[in-house]
């Protein structure tokens, strides 16, 4: 493996010291599958004091020297170096009641979570592999380190970091660990929320509709809304899928951003709840977009999401259902409303929505080519949005007397009025507009 040189060298100088040094985890799985790692961390048998001895002289992060890991500030960025360490009697399926430095590499791989992220390799001794997690990697294998439900009690976050890992590099968790996985997923409910969420967002964007389909008994546990979707029959002649394998696909066919993500994967949450069948036995879902809002407006509240995102997925969730006419008035008042961004966002979900419903819709999808089309003729347009783009603005209309909140009703009655194409966006019109009122 060639490590970056700033992380190099820190390894060379723990070796030159007398203690043994290794680059650990992701990066090791990562260059064995030939890809390029994101970070490198460093382990060594140098207790923290030793480290901070050995680099004595360089700037330092000393904030998680508690649980043995010291940060060396370098040209290449900071080099994090842990000791070796094992852990031990963890409480409430997720922190460790104590850790312990130990003096051998293979202590420290047993208490990490996968085989494929419990190897090691140094420049001097090569690959260190005590569980197999090169020959898993070959095989395409999620496998625990030791036993999957004793480690999966320690942490049930590991649960889910299982699924993200199996996902990531198309891995199929062996027999017993999927079984601890699938079983044990209740545990997860003792996690804090903030991380359920933001492994959550880690995996969304990574997820096939395969994927979200074989991991959905473990996934319902921490979004139990998906349960009642899976198999859910719609009764409907747009549809050729149940509400879960129709979710599965919008989810995977929206880009990777994670509010859109968030959105694709409830977008139909309320169809449940919703679901109604007229005289001929055909199923109505009226109002299941509201529903579906609100229903992910409380699943993104208890997992701590941040209010930003929440909103911008309540939102999309809202108008998911909502039709906008391929008409350019139409499209320059959405751009208007909504900015171009989350009117992009807007239609890769209505796209992804309607393309996956297993019946091809190509005059539906021809609709959303018109609407890009006209939404380029509108930018191109450098068209007026907002009021700050009016050619006249507050002071204009003050130098014609108006003062306090009947300024901002004039100019919002202007950009409407422009928007609606009755007026041109020039300043002469505007102050007529404005003498006629
Ligand atoms: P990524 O590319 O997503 O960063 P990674 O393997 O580097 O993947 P990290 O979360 O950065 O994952 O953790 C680094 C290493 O620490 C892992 O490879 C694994 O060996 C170990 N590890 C991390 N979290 C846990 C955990 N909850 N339980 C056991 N070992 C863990
Ligand atoms: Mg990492």
């Amino acid at each position: 493996m060639e490590l970056p040189k700033s992380v190099c060298n820190c390894l060379s100088r723990l070796e030159d010291a007398g203690f043994a040094c290794y680059a650990v985890g992701g990066c090791v799985r990562d260059w064995l599958l030939g890809l390029v790692p994101q970070d490198y961390d460093l382990c060594t048998a140098a207790t923290p004091e030793q480290i901070r001895a050995v680099f004595a002289g360089e700037k330092m992060v000393l904030a998680g020297q508690k649980h043995g890991t010291v940060g060396i500030v370098t040209e290449g960025g900071v080099v994090e170096i842990t000791t070796f360490r094992t852990e031990g009697d963890y409480r409430d399926n997720r922190h460790p009641g104590w850790v312990k430095f130990v003096e051998e590499i293979e202590g420290d791989l047993a208490r990490r979570d996968f085989t494929v992220n419990a190897m090691a390799w140094s420049p001097k001794r090569g690959l260190c592999d005590p569980f197999g997690g090169q020959q898993d990697l070959k095989d395409r294998v999620l496998r625990a380190v030791g036993d999957p439900a004793t480690r999966f009690r320690e942490d049930s976050l590991r649960i889910l970091r299982g699924v993200r890992f199996a996902v990531r590099y198309q891995l199929t968790p062996e027999p017993k660990t999927l079984e601890a996985m699938t079983e044990l997923a209740p545990l997860m409910g003792n996690l804090a929320r903030e991380r359920v969420f933001e492994e959550l967002c880690k995996l969304l964007p990574l997820v096939s509709a395969e994927d979200l389909k074989r991991f959905v008994p473990v996934l319902a546990q921490v979004v139990p809304d998906l349960k009642p979707m899976v198999g859910f029959d719609q009764r409907s002649p747009h549809h050729a899928y149940d509400v879960f394998t129709h979710t599965a696909h919008v989810t995977a066919a929206v880009p990777g951003d994670p509010a859109l993500r968030w959105a694709a994967l409830l977008h139909d949450v309320g169809k449940v709840p919703a679901f109604t069948t007229d005289e001929t036995g055909r199923g109505h879902f009226y109002g299941h977009a509201q529903q579906s809002a609100q229903m992910a407006d409380a699943l993104l509240r208890q997992l701590k999401a941040p209010t930003a995102l929440r909103e911008q997925v309540v939102e999309l969730i809202d108008m998911h259902m909502t039709k906008i006419p391929a008409e350019k008035k139409v499209v320059r008042r959405w751009l208007s409303k909504l900015g171009l961004e989350r009117l992009r966002n807007l239609w890769c979900l209505q796209k992804a929505d309607t393309s996956s419903k297993g019946i091809c819709k190509d005059d539906e999808l021809q609709h959303f080519v018109e609407l890009d089309t006209l939404l380029e003729e509108v930018l191109a347009e450098n068209a007026c949005l907002q009021i700050k783009d009016l050619a006249i603005d507050g002071k204009d209309l003050m130098d014609l007397g108006y003062s306090g909140p009947a300024i901002g009703k004039a100019l919002n009655a202007l950009l409407e009025q422009v928007l609606d194409e009755q007026i041109p966006n020039d300043r002469a019109a505007l102050l007529a507009a404005v003498a006629k009122r």
